[in-house]
């Protein structure tokens, strides 16, 4: 394979690396399984840095061009030919007829949040590596046979009801069986105030799409999730950093700002904040609130993880201590229970429930009734507690691993959080570092984790990290993390080296 670089064109070098190693497999140069040069040696031969050839092939190996195998290198997927480019049309087919999607997308599709959700997206899918990306939680717990009771359970009694289309704002039962949990947890809420939504994800959007008009602003935590930066983003939103600490979002910022700016709504995730895990104190519950009510400001509150705590005290909900109907709370079984099931839900006043429900129409109809239904069944079964109760230590147990790892292999200078449940840390390395790069780096060696950057909206913090402990085992904690740390470890050395040999390089004598 030959790679000619332009040094002069627009387009970044790692991507004219991945165009032509796309071209040569276009073309039958490079075949099926064929190995690709390591980047080391295509670095070397092509006279750049090594990380632009990993950040070609990690281009690649997103779009499911090429295969990397831990120890053995990076190969043409075997696929590649057959899906790229079938062979009867590789000769038929005259490149001028094909689709030029460039220029097609609408200016939305091209905004940079969503580049963010889809990088986030794939690090997170990889199979093969031991992945600390994404929050997910563990499967190998899932109940499945516990849940496959209950669908067929729903489909006995139910009939033919849960294969048609059902009602908009959801399965009567479900929201009935939500409302009356969330009066347990102390939440003001009938059925009427409760819309059945295809994940949390889709309540943002809905949110996002009712409330927001192009060129409002939207307070957002930074960092945060990126899921919600893009959903108001995509709505028309400029977002309005506000920074947190580790008692959550920094609401004495948020109050100062208020002071010059009206922002339509601030978005909150209360308990084990995303990415940091971080909890809103008490004090910053009620003083949000106060906020809220004095600015007729609207909360949405992102609760994804709260039934996760594992240490200590639980918190009021913020709709909990809201008896003025300014709060939409969101939240979801992903985290808890089956991310497959795609069930969420959002509890708010009730024309904001009509609203959402219009949207959630035009969206997707309605959320699957067969599961809805088989759902509710599990829950009043109380299998959905039990579960809880069951997954629990188990997430405590591996946060206690990792911690235990973050404090023994990282460099010094390295700062973390120890959140109290839901599924991941937040780690800060020190500044000499980034965090891309030793993504790069532990990529080859069969480990991932999410890049910290990717949860800003302002002011990205290059050597920051998501740990996700919600789906790796003990031993694989123990493997990852040390990887992780050992080669953190010899960049900051490399660093540091580096910086003295400038610094020697340059001193001059004084006489
Ligand atoms: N909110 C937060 C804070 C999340 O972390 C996620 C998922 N990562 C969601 C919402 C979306 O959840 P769901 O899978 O229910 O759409």
């Amino acid at each position: 394979m030959h790679i000619t670089l332009d040094h002069h064109s627009k387009t970044p070098v790692y991507l004219q690396i991945k165009e032509a190693v796309l071209a040569a497999i276009r073309d039958g140069k490079l075949a099926p399984g064929a190995r690709l040069p390591a980047t080391r040696e295509l670095a070397q031969q092509l006279g750049i840095n090594r990380s632009t050839v990993a950040m070609a092939y990690e281009e690649l190996l997103a779009d499911g061009a090429v295969e990397s195998f831990v120890g053995r290198g990076t190969f043409v997927a075997r696929r590649t030919l057959a899906e790229v480019v079938p062979p009867e049309e590789r000769t038929r087919r005259a490149p001028s007829r094909k689709m030029v999607w460039e220029g097609v997308f609408s200016e939305r599709a091209q905004s940079p949040v969503v580049e963010s959700l889809l990088d986030l997206y794939q690090v997170s899918t990889l199979r093969d590596v031991i992945s600390f990306s994404g929050s997910f939680p563990d499967a190998a717990s899932f109940p499945t046979r516990e849940f496959r009771n209950s669908l067929h359970f729903a489909e006995r009694t139910l009939g033919d009801e849960v294969y048609r289309y059902g009602p908009v704002a959801g399965y009567e039962r479900l929201r009935e069986y939500l409302a009356q949990r969330m009066r347990e947890s102390g939440v003001d809420v009938t059925a009427d105030n409760i819309i059945v939504t295809s994940g949390s994800q889709q309540a943002l959007d809905l949110i996002a799409r009712a409330l927001i008009s192009p060129g409002d602003t939207v307070a957002i935590e930074n960092p945060t999730y990126p899921g919600a930066m893009t959903a108001f983003a995509l709505a028309g939103a400029r977002l309005l950093p506000i920074p947190v600490d580790e008692d959550g979002l920094c609401v004495d910022v948020l109050e100062n700002v208020l002071k010059v700016q009206r922002p339509k709504l601030v978005y909150v995730v209360p308990s084990f904040q995303n990415p940091t895990g971080a909890c809103l104190s008490w004090e910053r519950r009620r003083r949000l609130l106060a906020l809220a009510r004095e600015h007729n400001l609207p909360i949405v509150e992102d609760d994804y993880g709260s039934h996760l705590r594992f240490d200590g005290d639980a918190l009021p909900h913020l709709k909990a201590l809201d008896d003025t109907e300014h709060v939409i709370y969101v939240s979801n079984f992903s985290k808890s229970l089956l991310p497959g099931l795609r069930i969420g839900w959002c509890a708010a006043a009730r024309p904001v429930i009509a609203r959402l429900t219009a949207f959630k129409q035009n969206s997707d109809i309605t959320t699957s009734p067969l599961l809805q239904s088989a759902l509710w069944d599990f829950c009043r079964r109380k299998r959905y507690e039990a579960h809880l109760e069951r997954i629990r230590p188990i997430y405590r147990a591996r946060r206690d691993a990792m911690l235990e790892r973050l404090a023994a292999d990282f460099p010094s200078g390295t700062t973390w959080t120890r959140p109290a449940g839901g599924l991941f840390l937040w780690v800060t390395l020190p500044k000499a570092l980034d965090a891309t790069e030793l993504l790069y780096q532990v990529r080859q060696q069969g480990v991932v984790f999410s890049r910290g950057r990717l949860f800003y909206c302002d002011n990205p913090q290059r050597n920051t990290l998501r740990l996700s402990y919600g789906h790796v085992t003990l031993e694989q904690i123990e493997r990852g993390m040390r990887i992780i740390g050992a080669t953190a470890k010899a960049m900051l050395s490399r660093t540091t080296s580096r910086t003295a040999e400038r610094f020697h390089s340059r001193t001059v004598p004084l006489v």
